[in-house]
């Protein structure tokens, strides 16, 4: 057959179809954008929401439902979406159970960028976006009206690390008939049961600890109800939220030692934050597992551990030059976002209009313990902390 097809089609068409019975750990990168279909009915009765089958390469492949299924079965739920940030899966969700008219709210200590858009959800789109004290617990009850369609949680918050009363925030959701949405970046899915919790939604930053390796951008949606699940599958459709096979099987490639990284996490985290505390320099160290950590005892009933993940505040004397000092002159703890890394990292945040509750003085900095020897994280800290003096 080949023989009669001119160069440039035998360059596209080849007939060679490789053995079958290759076997391997690695699961296969599928590549593709045009998936194809045997005849025009198979092409006809395709459904997109369906993973019993494939249509196009934005609404999967075999490398992409492989890597939601793990996903799903890691955090206890049913069904996954990716999506290519953990970003974009916040807006899935937002733009999937929201319209005009609608009511959402999320906590005071919500990753930023995710307030950035209910503020903009507010602006531009006539949803009201209501921030809540993160440790109302089942308070929120008198914060819900009948417009409200979903309550955002998040455990422990950004930056200030506060742990919510998830089973207290979603019992008076539920009560309500309102699904509520954790950002559970922050336990990796593996220090938190959270739908044993009671919630309805799990997101997470792939980006983080399931990558690993601070070279993926990825999210994900997990549920365990088949209608909430296709809402945000419509969600993820209208929006077009595809990502690349290398990307997943990056992903994919990093869970086997997911819960080995996040222990070695954790425990580096613990060491330090504990030499940070003993230090004259630090006036609270706001790691869920210490008691000056607010919701520290919800922690300790809800999670299983804690990550690499951490924030101090600096004693008041110290103002923030000196305390910009203390960052610029870290050497193993590099400046810049994320976490889960294998690489430590530092930033200095100021809280002024982030937060609309908080008045803690002292300059907050926040570490990501990543997985160098603990003992060198520390004197690297306390080389640095001499630049306080200056
Ligand atoms: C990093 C992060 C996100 C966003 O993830 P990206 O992939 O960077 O968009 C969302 N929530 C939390 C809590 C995060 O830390």
């Amino acid at each position: 057959m080949t023989a009669n097809k001119t160069l440039q089609t035998t360059l596209i068409h080849h007939d060679y179809e490789p053995p079958q019975g290759f076997g391997a750990f690695p699961p296969a990168i599928h590549h593709a954008s045009t998936v194809l279909f045997d005849n025009v009915a198979a092409l006809r009765s395709g459904d997109w929401k369906d993973k019993t089958g494939y249509t196009y390469g934005l609404h999967g492949t075999p490398t992409t439902f492989t890597l939601e299924a793990k996903l799903a079965a890691i955090e206890g739920g049913t069904h996954c979406l990716l999506a290519p940030s953990g970003l974009s899966a916040i807006t899935m969700v937002d733009l999937g159970l929201l319209k005009a008219g609608d009511d959402v709210l999320l906590p005071d200590n919500v990753y930023h960028p995710s307030r950035v858009l209910g503020n903009w959800l507010q602006q531009s789109m006539g949803i009201t976006a209501r921030y809540y004290d993160p440790l109302i617990g089942a308070g929120i009850a008198a914060l819900i009206r009948p417009e409200t369609k979903l309550v955002w949680t998040e455990a422990p918050g950004s930056v200030t690390m506060e742990v919510p009363d998830l089973p207290a925030i979603c019992a008076a959701a539920r009560a309500r008939g309102v699904p509520v949405a954790l950002d559970n970046t922050w336990s990796a899915g593996v220090a938190l049961r959270a739908f044993e919790l009671g919630v309805d939604i799990v997101v997470q930053a792939l980006t983080k600890y399931q990558s690993g390796g601070a070279d993926v951008l990825m999210g994900a949606v997990i549920v365990r109800d088949v209608a909430l699940h296709d809402k945000l599958a419509l969600s993820h459709m209208r929006l077009g939220l595809g990502v690349g096979a290398d990307d997943a099987y990056l992903v994919m490639r990093g869970l086997p030692t997911l819960k080995l990284r996040f222990d070695a996490h954790d425990a580096g985290a613990r060491t330090v934050a504990t030499w940070l505390k003993a230090r004259p320099e630090i006036a609270r160290v706001l790691h869920p597992a210490f008691e000056d950590c607010p919701g520290h005892a919800t922690w300790r009933r809800d999670f299983t551990g804690a990550g690499g993940l951490f924030s101090v505040l600096f004693d008041a004397r110290y103002g923030e030059a000196q305390t910009d000092r203390f960052v610029d002159s870290l050497k193993l703890f590099k400046i810049g976002y994320s976490w889960g890394g294998p690489n430590s990292l530092c930033v200095p945040y100021r809280m002024q209009g982030m937060r609309s509750g908080w008045d803690a003085a002292g300059t907050l900095v926040r570490f990501n313990v990543g997985l160098e020897d603990p003992a060198d994280l520390i004197a690297d800290i306390e080389q640095a902390l001499a630049a306080l003096a200056y």
